[in-house]
């Protein structure tokens, strides 16, 4: 385990110090996966390669809210003792989803693992999960190579599905190698609400109802006017909405409300992904499933079968949205399962 972690803070310090080229070949500055934003004199975001970092100092230790992925979980550390010598004692998980909870092997060494009763059990269970699902992606993988192989050797998808087909053979042999106590899942877990009292700080961590899983965590620091949403809230991006894990867009949309009601209103809000914004932008933010909602309610009051809903259904005012050709088309299709399911 050591090793792993010595690797990894090796192959983390290789990526800042090298300097990368970007595609035009012109070599552009990195200063590694990581920016430090101070939000108030206690409280900091920290923006990487996944979804966004939170964390508060106090005179009795730091809370931290989100860990990226392994491989950053040094780096993560070593940003949080630029700014303090203050102990890392407590860590939340906002919900299960790898780019939030991949650091937990390395600070659960440290800290308490605060997250949802759901988060655990989606994380228990991933390993066999995967079991279950690899080894179809695996199939259907090696038949889209196969095809392009044969009509179209000189594609570029085809490199990038090869590195993808790698990468799922890897998850799943790892998958098969796991054993569920190996996981570093949260060790203390709540189903609606939590507090920390810390160096005369609150911190609150509470549930509403399903969001983009069913597991999801606000985190809200009154003292500071901060609040961490977690994937509840993309900031100019297109949403992943997890339904295979309970999300529910209706409500999501409830979600929004209740945190709207209960948090002050001039707080910082950090989104799952996104920059670090206010209150008004997350309130447009939940417009963004009305509008979803509502074409996809026209599309089916006009008798639309679901793939050409896919097809047509267009939000031109949220096409400038990070992932909106990606990610678009099957927001579109959970709707249009969540809308025609009895
Ligand atoms: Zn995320
Ligand atoms: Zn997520």
């Amino acid at each position: 385990m050591k090793k792993i972690a010595a690797f990894a803070l090796a192959l983390t310090l290789l990526l800042i110090s090298v300097p990368i080229r970007a595609h035009d070949g012109t070599p552009r500055q990195d200063k590694g996966p990581f920016t430090l934003k101070k939000l108030t004199d206690d409280s900091y975001a920290l923006y990487g390669r996944g979804g966004n970092i939170g964390f508060i100092v106090t005179s009795e230790g730091v809370v931290v809210i989100d860990d990226q992925f392994a491989n950053l979980a040094p780096g993560v550390d070593e940003q949080i003792k630029s700014v303090t010598k203050q102990p890392i004692r407590f860590l939340i998980n906002t919900h299960h989803h790898g780019d939030h909870t991949g650091g937990n092997g390395y600070f659960i060494k440290m800290a308490t693992i605060i997250a949802h009763d759901n988060v655990r059990k989606h994380m228990l269970a991933q390993p066999q999960e995967t079991i279950a699902n690899a080894p179809r992606q695996i199939a259907g993988l090696e038949s889209r190579i196969a095809e392009l192989e044969k009509n179209n050797p000189q594609s570029e998808q085809l490199s990038r599905l090869r590195q993808q087909l790698e990468n799922t053979k890897q998850t799943l042999e790892s998958a098969r190698m796991m054993k569920v106590s190996d996981i570093p899942a949260p060790n203390l877990t709540f189903n609606r609400e939590i507090k920390i009292h810390l160096g005369g700080k609150e911190i609150q961590a509470f549930h509403v109802k399903r969001g983009h899983t069913d597991g999801d965590s606000i985190i809200y620091i009154p003292q500071d006017k901060v609040v961490h949403m977690g994937d509840l809230f993309f900031y100019k991006t297109i949403p992943v909405i997890d339904r295979a894990h309970g999300a529910s867009t209706v409500e999501w949309m409830e979600t929004i409300d209740a945190v709207v009601a209960r948090v002050d209103p001039s707080s910082q809000v950090i989104p799952g992904h996104g920059e670090v914004t206010g209150v008004a932008e997350l309130k447009a933010f939940k417009q963004y499933f009305m509008d979803l909602r509502a074409a996809v309610r026209q599309a089916i009051d006009a008798g639309k079968s679901r793939e050409q809903a896919i097809k047509d259904v267009k939000l031109e005012q949220y096409a400038s949205y990070n992932g909106y050709a990606q990610r678009f088309p099957g927001n579109v299709g959970i709707v249009y399962d969540e809308m025609t399911a009895n």
